[in-house]
């Protein structure tokens, strides 16, 4: 998969994105081409236009984390867009799901977003003791997540299925 270089409303470079994503940003005009390959091109049913190189989001964002991110409980209620993981509603807590008590740590993978009343219910038990599933596995977030969550441009994308065959 090839990658593109995204850069920031004001020319800082932010991230590199898959093909795929490049192309999405472009088509909903959050990003223009900067740069594009000189001889190759991305062709389906509604989309011609040269393989982005490097492409300028139209308008500035602040990221909320950057490379390496260190953990952070804001920075599990960003990656999870306050959504709670056990209910879906608004999270405003972050829960372990192996607790503390259980010797679980301070981890992207062992954190997730919970509402208050969620978080109060499961205690100190895993999500199998609690009999309450996770909705969603959590993740270690790129740059690219990270990127993507500020501009709001949803969680790891799902693209239409007529580009992810176009550009693979
Ligand atoms: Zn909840």
């Amino acid at each position: 998969m090839r990658d593109t270089l995204v850069l920031n409303a004001s020319f800082e470079p932010l991230s590199t994105v898959t093909l795929n994503r490049a192309v999405v940003l472009v088509l909903q005009d959050k990003a223009v081409v900067e740069q594009s390959h000189p001889d190759l091109r991305v062709r389906a049913a509604a989309v011609d236009l040269p393989v982005p190189r490097v492409i300028r989001l139209c308008r500035f964002v602040r990221v909320p984390f950057r490379r390496q991110a260190p953990w952070s409980r804001r920075g599990v209620l960003v990656r999870d867009q306050h959504r709670c993981a056990y209910c879906g509603k608004r999270a405003s807590t972050v829960d372990h799901v192996v607790p503390r008590a259980q010797g679980g740590g301070d981890s992207w993978l062992n954190t997730v977003a919970s509402c208050a009343e969620d978080n109060h219910r499961k205690a100190d038990r895993t999500p199998e003791q609690a009999g309450m599933p996770l909705l969603y596995q959590p993740f270690v977030p790129t740059p690219a997540d990270a990127m993507l969550l500020a501009m709001r441009a949803g969680e790891r994308s799902e693209l239409p299925e007529w580009l992810a065959r176009a550009a693979a």
